[in-house]
């Protein structure tokens, strides 16, 4: 088995669900005791957060490449960053260390085209579902269609990441308004939706969207299996 190297903290919230995910889908496939071999750096969220909002992205990729270097040294086989929005550092994260990276986006996109849809809704932080390193990566390498919210509802779906998930906090009122962004989505177009912020899973589930929900948490971390026990 390889060891999982997780950079994680961005939530822990969500660090906590693909701890479980991984050591769960272990279990599931090998039976028995067997857990997975992992590490995780964990950050202070409020310094990550800060940097974010502050734009202060060389700052936070710096951050992150440390953190990176600090699993390369510790025995991690692969790396996954467990939070979509700071795949925006992907590529100076995976430039910094010898071990491959795991794209969020690439098993989400395989996933989406093995069901057979094209045209996707895409939910997340604005940095996400507004800078082109997310939606860009979707469209040019998986040649997926991606469809975001209007101004308005991206503002309330980031909101609701920062003021509630990352915080623990689920509300039923913010339930539903991510139940019309969705449903605005589908109305445009949309064949399916990912839930490309790892916290969103807290939220929203297969009865608050009438097309599929791709939930990157769930998929990352199962890639992450995926890729630990390849052979
Ligand atoms: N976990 C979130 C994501 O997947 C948001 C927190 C962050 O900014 O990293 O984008």
């Amino acid at each position: 088995m390889k060891v999982i190297g997780l950079l994680g903290g961005m939530s822990w919230e969500s660090s906590a669900e693909y701890y479980r995910i991984i050591n769960q889908t272990v279990r599931e496939r090998l039976g028995g005791l067997h857990s997975a071999e992992c590490l995780m750096w964990s950050f202070d969220f409020a310094r990550i957060e800060a940097l974010q909002h502050a734009g202060q992205w060389e700052a936070a990729t710096a951050e992150l490449v440390a953190a990176a270097r600090r699993l390369e040294r510790g025995g991690a086989d692969f790396l996954l960053i467990c939070t979509n929005t700071m795949h925006r550092m992907a590529d100076e994260v995976q430039a910094a260390v010898s071990l491959p990276l795991l794209h969020i986006a690439d098993p989400t996109a395989e996933k989406i085209k093995a069901a057979g849809f094209r045209t996707v809704g895409l939910l997340g932080t604005a940095f996400t579902m507004e800078q082109a390193f997310y939606r860009g990566r979707l469209e040019d390498r998986h040649g997926l269609a991606v469809l975001v919210p209007d101004d308005a509802q991206r503002a309330e779906v980031h909101r609701v990441i920062y003021e509630e998930l990352v915080q623990g906090k689920v509300v039923d009122r913010s339930r539903a308004a991510y139940r019309a962004v969705i449903a605005a989505l589908v109305a445009r177009g949309a064949e399916a939706i990912i839930l490309g912020c790892t916290e969103i899973m807290l939220l929203v589930g297969p009865e608050d969207s009438a097309v599929p929900l791709f939930d990157t948490t769930a998929i990352h971390a199962e890639a992450a299996v995926d890729k630990a026990l390849e052979a």
